[in-house]
């Protein structure tokens, strides 16, 4: 009889779900995956990335051993087979060398969220800070949410989702949960079950909008407007909570007279909804008992993005929502958790004055476009940088460099790999312990592993004890074993007090963040004057707009330099089938997204005299791809939508999204913009954007945040 047991285990994509897990290991293999339903939150239910993810444990080109490349960088490149020793020397020799020629800052490591694990994902910062190595912002993801949220309401924080079984009135703002969030659909459904409405307002019409009550199509890059013009008619017809305003809020006057700058004809003008629709969200919502927003993460991915944060969310503050049981308003839950990081990650260790390089501008550093010391070895351990990292034409040039030394730890043979000199093999999460927070919701959780690692698969953790104890690093943080750095980060006196410990968490397997997650905002705000901000001295003097506001986009259409160029405004939200690059070496994940296509709305296909199915280059200041067309009217007129993030070698062309996209980083929290692309298109062929129009030139010009 086979031996069968049940593992459980958390989902480590860069998802906001962290979904409980249960793994089936039959003979010391995962055979089957499914969703843990003893979860409050994710309550047995699992995408589509994850119900495929066997293909990835066991994918045919799965890196089981350290490798050395033997002939040329990039596609194509070859390896041969080296043990851990040779490879880890090479690593360890060549740091070392760096260190005395150039200066430690030469070393880059360069990391995300290849794993969502807290271990294993900040595992390499305190042997960087220890090496004195030039010290990586991570900002990909929701860097300008929390700056907005910051400013506004003091942290990122927000009323529970499972709060909107109770509401009466849902937005969906900028969010496609039926691809991104599929925990919060059971709560909408029962709401609506209830009678409440679910209205979507996003830049195109998709799979979530064609299920909601209503959908709203607005410009990419200027929900801020609707969020303006919707508080403007609030004010202007009494709709507003004065008690709630005047015990919670601070600088309500200052926006009141801002709100006189916003009539809805000035947002129509701006967002291309009407005036009269305008109106009918701000009465409904207005008028709602216990409205909820949900705000997605990429309307964030603007360069004005954190100021669209800190916008959207001054308006459930207008009518009480974030008090109201079923009300508030949500986008991340990052500011709940109070881990102790720093006991982990070392950042004193780091010698004062250590360059510090965004994420967002690895191209620029691998160019030498930043200034200072030349990068001359790169780390790079769970992020597939090549294929998603902002301005991928900028990176590859980089790492096309003869005299860069790159280390590549992965779990799948990337596009990254192939300009790799030593390759380290990775274990997926069911190979890894670890334990995880979420930014989608408030339980920590645990996964102790379900199968060894296969081949020679090492973790982050373990990797960079190796290479600390080849480099001489001597403090007792190297040689300490995981769940004991795990019972560190979480010793602080508020998870204490919690009951929350690793202990509880073993016994329990998932444990609620110590907050009234219903309403964070019960006992008052976590910002300087314990009030939701409407006006922020922290702007201010940081020498920006203090209020809400609309701030156009330098790479957008109200810009008058663009104006009559006929450009698309160009953006790329997730695909449905795999997340970004990771389930691109999952054969049925690749079979179920199918071909990446363009789409564009059918007017702006006749003008450009497209068809359907035909090979479209699509062009910004960044580069060009070739993908073909889908002509829809689910994508508004002057947009341009290129679902999903796939690597190189999975592009018809050779070569992914990231070629259009820029290293400008948001007005706050250096985010990047991937949404915030001008963009042609024309015939594969017709060189430089439409044959007899106007060819782009130059690279963005970065937008600032200043009061209109
Ligand atoms: S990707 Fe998200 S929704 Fe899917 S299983 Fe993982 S955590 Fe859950």
């Amino acid at each position: 009889m086979r031996m069968k047991q049940e593992f459980q285990t958390i989902c480590p994509l860069d998802c906001p779900d962290a979904c409980s897990l249960l793994l089936t290991v039959e003979e010391g293999r995962v055979t089957a995956l499914r969703g843990d339903p003893g979860h409050p939150f994710t309550q047995g239910l699992i995408c589509t990335k994850m119900r495929t993810y066997t293909d990835i444990i066991y994918a045919p080109g799965r890196i089981l051993h350290p490798m050395r490349r033997v002939g040329p960088k990039g596609p194509g490149a070859r390896f041969e087979r080296v043990s851990w020793e040779e490879a880890l020397d090479a690593a360890a020799a060549r740091m070392r060398e760096a260190s005395a020629r150039w200066g430690a800052e030469s070393i880059l490591p360069v990391s995300y969220s290849g794993t969502m694990g807290v271990l294993n994902r900040n595992a390499g910062q305190r042997f960087f800070h220890r090496l004195g190595a030039s010290k990586l912002l991570r900002t990909l993801c929701t860097a300008a949410c929390k700056a907005g949220l910051d400013a506004t309401l003091g942290a990122g924080l927000g009323n529970d989702c499972a709060g909107m079984a109770r509401s009466d009135h849902i937005l969906l703002w900028g969010t496609n949960p039926a691809t991104t969030n599929m925990h919060i659909l059971p709560f909408i459904q029962a709401a609506r079950e209830k009678g409440a409405k679910v209205t979507v307002i996003d830049v195109y019409r998709h799979r979530t909008a064609k299920l909601a009550d209503a959908f709203v199509p607005v410009r990419p890059g200027t929900d801020a407007a609707l969020a303006l013009g919707m508080m403007h008619v609030l004010v202007r017809e009494g709709l507003i909570d004065r008690g709630y305003i005047g015990r919670w809020t601070l600088g309500f006057e200052a926006l009141r007279k801002r709100l006189e700058e916003y009539p809805p004809e000035r947002a129509e003008a701006v967002t291309g909804v009407p005036a009269a629709e305008v109106e009918r969200l701000a009465r409904e919502y207005g008028r709602a008992r216990a409205p909820f927003v949900r705000m997605g993460i990429g309307l964030s991915r603007h360069a004005n993005g954190a100021m669209i944060v800190r916008t959207i969310a001054c308006l459930p503050a207008l009518v009480g929502a974030y008090a109201k049981e079923g009300g508030g308003l949500f986008e991340i839950s990052t500011g709940a958790f109070g881990l102790d990081l720093a006991a982990y990650e070392r950042p004193e260790w780091s010698p004062g004055g250590t360059r510090t390089i965004n994420i967002v501008e690895v191209g620029k550093a691998l160019t030498g476009a930043l200034g200072g010391p030349p990068v001359k070895v790169l780390f790079v351990y769970h992020c597939a940088a090549a294929a998603t990292l902002p301005d991928a034409g900028a990176v590859r040039r980089g790492l096309l460099r003869e005299d860069l030394f790159t280390v590549v730890h992965e779990i799948l043979h990337t596009d990254t790999v192939d300009y790799a000199d030593i390759v380290l093999p990775a274990p997926t999460f069911a190979e890894s312990p670890d334990f995880f927070t979420s930014y989608g919701q408030y339980f920590f959780g645990l996964n102790e592993g379900a199968i060894p690692p296969r081949g020679e698969a090492k973790s982050n953790y373990e990797v960079f004890s190796l290479l600390a104890e080849r480099l001489g690093f001597e403090e007792p943080d190297f040689r300490e074993g995981l769940w004991e750095a795990a019972a560190r980060i979480l010793d602080t006196p508020r998870l204490r007090r919690a009951g929350i410990t690793l202990e509880a968490l073993r016994e329990k397997r998932y444990l609620q963040a110590p907050l009234n997650i219903a309403n964070p905002f019960a006992g008052g705000f976590p910002t300087p004057s314990g009030r939701l901000e409407f006006y922020s001295e922290r702007m201010g003097r940081m020498g920006l707009d203090p209020l809400p506001a609309h701030v156009p986009l330098a790479e957008g259409p109200e810009n008058p330099a663009h104006a009559g160029r006929g450009m698309l405004q160009l953006v790329l939200p997730p695909g449905h089938h795999f997340l970004n690059s990771t389930g691109n070496g999952g054969a049925r994940s690749m079979k179920g997204e199918g071909e990446q296509r363009l789409f564009l709305h059918p007017e702006d296909a006749r003008e450009r005299g497209l068809a359907e199915g035909e090979p479209v280059r699509v062009r910004t200041a960044r580069g060009s791809i070739v993908r073909p067309l889908r002509v829809t009217e689910d994508v508004p007129r002057g947009v341009a939508i290129i679902p999903g993030v796939r690597a190189s070698r999975h592009s018809p062309d050779g070569r992914g999204v990231n070629e259009l996209t820029s290293q400008a980083l948001t007005d706050m929290g250096e985010g990047p913009c991937y949404h915030t692309n001008l963009a042609e298109a024309a015939p594969a062929g017709a060189e430089n954007g439409r044959e007899g129009g106007p060819a782009l030139t130059g690279a963005a010009i970065p937008a600032t945040t200043q009061a209109p």
